[in-house]
């Protein structure tokens, strides 16, 4: 059946500025990096995106690698771009990136300028489209120089085949100095793309900082720790979950005991707060205003409707924050 998107589609939506840009994103996003796939349901991937879309969410998320097999996450989006959302192109955040392995040989991974262009080539081929909103470099390149890899970023760019530039999982320092590299060349880094969830804390040891002094957005990855922080392991692990499955980044040996004694205590909060445990996590990601948008993965559409519902409470009480923190600390 043919879609047409719903005229409700930007009534509950939030929408945040990206740092110091013209830009902005909703406050939560889709990711494709799983159930998008070679290997998932078309359909299922399919239903999510056209309702994320009626949702408010206007930006998705995918890399050269995503799938399984890689690349075809981009092949399966690629289609759906073509079936149902080209008259919505221009409502919509598309963003892509380089740095893991690709193809074989040399040139088919990490930030060398032969590999950041050629790979943005084979996406856009794959996607069927003439240019991305957003290209990141997915990973910093110990061994090639950051003038290079910013130099690629700044190319793509004036060629047309990217809006804004992005860097994922670089640290401070190295953050530091790729915003002066591209600051001289011309083209501000739009956005970083960390990890950051309630389990996993590592931005806030001055990493943010960098990004706020210097009007650079964030968008954070993991936000519910691949389905940690959720409702959905307080009784054993679903066949159907992510840590049920073979090949995916959550084995079930950090499901422990300890993890999940605060998953409990902290969905015991949530409920007090009105909401599951997914959407207090969202809430907290965006707590302070210096997250621009959470950037979940689903492998449901319920999941998605759930996780939107997030941005009915997103404020917490100082007593929340410390229990949390209490919680999060035993
Ligand atoms: P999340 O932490 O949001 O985990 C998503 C998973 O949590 C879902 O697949 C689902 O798992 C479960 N889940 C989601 N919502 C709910 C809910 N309401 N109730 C119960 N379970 C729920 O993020 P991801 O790990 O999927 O990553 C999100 C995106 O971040 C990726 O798609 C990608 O775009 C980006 N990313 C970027 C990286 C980088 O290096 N830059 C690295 C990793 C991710 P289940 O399948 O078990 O149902």
């Amino acid at each position: 059946m043919s879609y047409m998107a719903s005229s409700e589609r930007y009534g509950e939506m939030k929408y945040n500025r990206v740092g110091n840009s013209g830009l902005l994103l909703p406050a939560i996003s889709l990711g494709l990096w799983h159930n998008f796939g070679g290997v998932d349901t078309y359909e299922n991937g399919r239903a999510m995106l056209r309702r994320a879309f009626d949702l408010g969410i206007t930006h998705f998320d995918l890399a050269n690698n995503y799938g399984p097999p890689p690349g075809s996450a981009e092949e399966m989006f690629g289609k759906m771009l073509k079936t149902d959302f080209l008259p919505y192109r221009d409502e919509m955040v598309i963003s892509t990136k380089a740095g893991y392995r690709m193809w074989d040989g040399p040139y088919g991974e990490w930030g060398s300028r032969k590999y950041l262009i050629s790979s943005l080539d084979q996406s856009l081929k794959r996607m069927g489209l003439d240019y991305v909103d957003i290209f990141y470099s997915h990973r910093p390149d110990p061994h090639t120089p950051l003038e290079e890899t910013m130099g690629a970023l700044d190319q793509i760019v004036r060629q047309g085949k990217a809006l804004y530039v992005g860097i994922s999982s670089y640290d401070a320092e190295q953050t530091a100095k790729a915003i002066e590299i591209l600051n001289d060349l011309g083209t501000p880094l739009l956005i970083h793309q960390p990890s950051y969830s309630m389990f996993n804390r590592w931005v806030e040891d001055g990493f943010l900082d960098v990004l706020t002094n210097s009007g650079v957005g964030s968008i954070a990855f993991c936000p519910l720790e691949q389905g940690l922080l959720t409702n959905k392991y307080l009784s054993g692990i679903p066949s159907d979950s992510r840590a049920a499955k073979e090949n995916t980044y959550l084995s079930e040996e950090r499901i422990t005991f300890d993890v999940i004694r605060r998953v409990k205590q902290l969905n015991e909060l949530a409920v007090e707060r009105g909401q599951n445990l997914a959407q207090m996590a969202l809430a907290w990601v965006l707590r302070e205003g210096r997250i621009t948008s959470a950037l979940i993965g689903a492998s449901k559409v319920s999941q998605i409707e759930d996780n939107v519902a997030a941005l009915n409470n997103l404020d917490f009480t100082s007593e929340e924050l410390a229990k949390i923190e209490q919680i999060l600390k035993k």
